[in-house]
Parts: structure tokens; sequence; C-alpha cells
């Protein structure tokens, strides 16, 4: 089998997401970390999708990233091109979304794309154009007040039009619950009036569904995660890939276990409490560690006895207001860098040590952990819960990984997790 899709998405956990998706939908699929070099290869996989971190980057370099990793994509094969953004459109004026899609259409010398960040599992959904997260439309909803890419309007096809040269238009929901051929009809009578984008609503799965089906020749589709509800079954019904059975296994990893978690929200806070009564817990400290203490390898020191088949947990989480607290005194950025600091040198030592399995709590901490191990790619597994699954690294050592974002996961997902890995890899 070699690579039928090709998806560029543009940061690591939306990446993932997608990746989740799709191996749900039975896509044996591979998320490699940045634009891949050459050298870089992917057994067996019929989906990848390229993690960039081109949400708000300028817009210049977002689209050479993405042309860049179109390039390697189209090189391994894949006949259509998924380009994956969030499920709140997260964007300015400049960008980066629109300018993207044009340079990925005209690199593809295609002439019309489709935009549908709906995503009904999360709540989002697009009416009309607008956008709605839960009851709220986007303007109303937490994403105004972002502090990147603040979302003030919720017209999709307003948003979408200040970033575009070519004309936006809209596929209303009438016509998406009329099936594929209603919407394929509507894109070509779009094409035929001058349009180069179309915003489309969707409300439902089904939507999504019917919506991937009538884009089965696209050179390339655009939304959020949902997107790729439907585009699995056009490559099953045309024979290019396989019928979906073990498409999230992954191959056993035996070694210790540790979880990392740099993550302060609501969800990490929850499974933070659920370990501390369950396992070893390491608190780094991070204005100790401003004051010049060595806190990684003091770290490393108090899990040397400690290591073994059971997890043992090293966690910067805390709650908002000592997390104000140590933001006052080394500043936003200067702290997070210096605890992801903290943590890619204990991931480093934990791995020299015989851990093999690891989770991680955190999009940056993940981020900053997956960099400092070296990981390429990472095959996709079972998900462990909405939006979470095992992965494991190519290359070697195989590291089984579990990185979680933010608000994901249940209280118990710490040490579930583990017990998750052993029946994904059997
Ligand atoms: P999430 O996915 O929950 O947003 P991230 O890892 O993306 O988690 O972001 C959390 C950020 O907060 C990281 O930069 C991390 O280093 C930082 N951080 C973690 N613990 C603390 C703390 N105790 N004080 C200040 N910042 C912290």
């Amino acid at each position: 089998m070699t690579v039928v899709l090709g998806a560029i998405a543009d940061d690591f956990t939306g990446a993932t997401d997608l990746c989740n998706t799709l191996v749900r939908q039975g896509m044996k699929t591979v998320q490699l970390i940045d634009a891949p070099g050459d050298n870089v290869d992917t057994p067996e996989a019929e989906a990848v999708v390229v993690a960039l971190k081109s949400r708000t980057i300028p817009v210049g370099e977002a689209i050479s990233q993405s042309l860049k990793a179109l390039a390697w994509l189209q090189r391994a094969g894949a006949r259509q091109i998924l380009f994956k953004y969030c499920s709140t459109f997260d964007s300015t004026d400049e960008g980066n979304i629109g300018p993207v899609a044009e340079a990925l259409l005209d690199a593809l010398g295609a002439d019309f794309t489709l935009y549908c960040p709906a995503f009904p599992t999360l709540a989002r959904s697009i009416f009309k154009g607008y956008l709605f997260v839960g009851d709220a439309l986007l303007s109303e909803s937490g994403m105004k007040d972002h502090p990147l890419t603040p979302m003030r309007d919720p017209s999709l096809v307003r948003v979408l039009q200040r970033q575009t040269k070519g004309k936006v238009g809209l596929v209303q929901h009438a016509t998406v619950a009329q099936g594929p051929a209603a919407i394929a009809e509507a894109f070509g009578a779009l094409k035929h009036d001058g349009f180069r984008h179309a915003i489309v609503d969707a409300v439902a799965d089904h939507d999504l569904e019917a919506i991937g089906e009538a884009a089965k020749d696209f050179a390339l589709i655009t939304g959020g995660s949902g997107i790729a509800l439907g585009l699995p079954a056009n490559f099953r019904r045309a024979g290019l890939i396989g019928d979906g059975g073990g498409a999230d296994r992954l191959p056993q990893v035996n070694g210790k276990a540790a979880v990392l978690s740099g993550s302060c929200s609501q969800a990490t806070l929850a499974q933070l409490a659920y370990m501390t009564a369950r396992a070893p817990v390491f608190t780094i400290d991070p204005l100790a560690a401003a004051d010049g203490r060595k806190v990684a390898a003091e770290a490393l020191a108090w899990a040397s006895d400690r290591l073994g088949d059971e997890p043992i947990l090293f966690a910067a989480t805390a709650p908002p207001d000592q997390v104000a607290a140590v933001q006052a005194k080394l500043g936003r950025e200067a702290a997070g860098a210096l605890i992801e600091g903290i943590m890619a040198q204990i991931a480093r030592g934990l791995v020299a040590r015989g851990v093999r399995r690891l989770v991680v709590a955190g999009g940056e901490t993940a981020g900053a952990v997956v960099q400092a191990l070296g990981v390429t790619g990472l095959r996709i597994g079972r998900q462990i819960d909405p939006g979470v699954p095992w992965t494991v690294s190519l290359g070697e050592p195989a590291l089984a990984l579990a990185l979680k974002s933010g608000n994901f996961g249940a209280p118990d997902f710490f040490l579930r997790a583990f017990s998750a890995l052993e029946e994904a890899s059997t």
C-alpha cells in the first residue's frame, strides 16, 4: 500500500487529532513532525499527516513550509491533499488559512477548494456560513479573546474573503442535506460563476461524510479534522486502501513507564490529583529552577530507584494562582520556556534510563519533549480518550507516546493510558 491521502496540519495537536480520526475510519496513518526530509520513510502508511507549527507564524513562512510538506507528500504518492486547521478557523485578516490554501491550489494546478472546519462531536457547526461553538456564535465564544487569533467575525465567508484573492462562496445546509450529488452540483455551479473557494455548512457527522464524498475528485480539501470523516470511504470504494482492519494496531513496546505533565488545564489538574493518590509524583518547582537549582538532575536522581513497569509522574502542573505567581516573577514566556526545557531534559534522561512508554500532558510540553527526543514521526494507534491516541515513534528506539493536549482526558487518564496500551499492542 502506498500513501493515498496527504495532509498538512497547521499545529501539532491538531495533526494528532486528524490522525486519530483517520485511524478510526480504518486508514493506517503516520504523523510526521515538521516538513520531513527525503530520508523519512513511512512504512505501510495509507495516510500521512505532516504536523507544522504554521498557524500564527508570518504568512510567507507558513506558505513555504506548507509547500515543502506538499512536495514531500506528492513524492510519497498522495492522490489528495487535506489542509487541516482548527475547528474554530483560527486565523487573522492576513491569514494564514486563505493564503496557504491559495498557494497549495496553485502548486497543485487546481482551481477550486472547499472549507469546512465543522466538528459536531466537539460542538463546532456551520450554518449559513456562520460558525457556532456550542450554542454561541464564534464571535461570542471564548475565541473572541484568543491572545493570537481573536475571532470576532462569525461569518466564515467574510473571514476567508479578507484572506484570499479568489472569490469565496457558500454551499448552504439545505443543499448539503440533499447529499453528495447535490453538493457536487453546487461546487460546479460556484466554479462556473468564478468562485475559487467555498465555505460549506455542516451540523452533523453525516453532513461531513456527504461533503467528503462530493469532494472525492478534489486535489485539495481544507477543514478541521471532521472533514476527514468522509474521505477514507472514497479511497476504499476506489480500491486504493485496505478494508480498515487493524489500522490501529501498533508494534509492541516494552520498557519502563513515566508521565510528564506540563499542562495546567482543569482536566490535567484533576488527572494529577488522581495520580498523586496512586503513584510516586515529583513536583517540578519553576522558582527553584530559576534560582539555579538543577531540577532535572534532581528529578532523574529521584526516579532512579522508582522507575519500572508502573508509571511515575513528573509534574509542573499547578493551579491558576500558583501559575500566576510564577509568571509574575519570571514572565509568562520565560516561565513556559524554562519548564519546557526541564521537561525535555527529564524526557531525554528517562529514555536513557530505559523508559519506553511515556505519557505527556500539554500541547507545548509535548512539542518540546518530542523535539528533545529527536522523534521524526509517529504511527497512530487506538485512542485512549476522545482525541488522544497512543502512538509509536518511527526509528530507534521505538517509544510508545501518548501526547495529550490541555483539556483532554478523564481524571484517571494517566493510569488508564497504560492499560489501554497493552490492549492496543496485541
Ligand atoms: P496545554 O495543552 O494545557 O495548553 P501546554 O503544555 O501547551 O499545556 O502549555 C502549558 C504551559 O504552561 C507550558 O509552557 C508550561 O511550561 C507552562 N507551565 C507549566 N507549569 C507551570 C507553572 N507551574 N507555572 C508557570 N507555567 C507553567
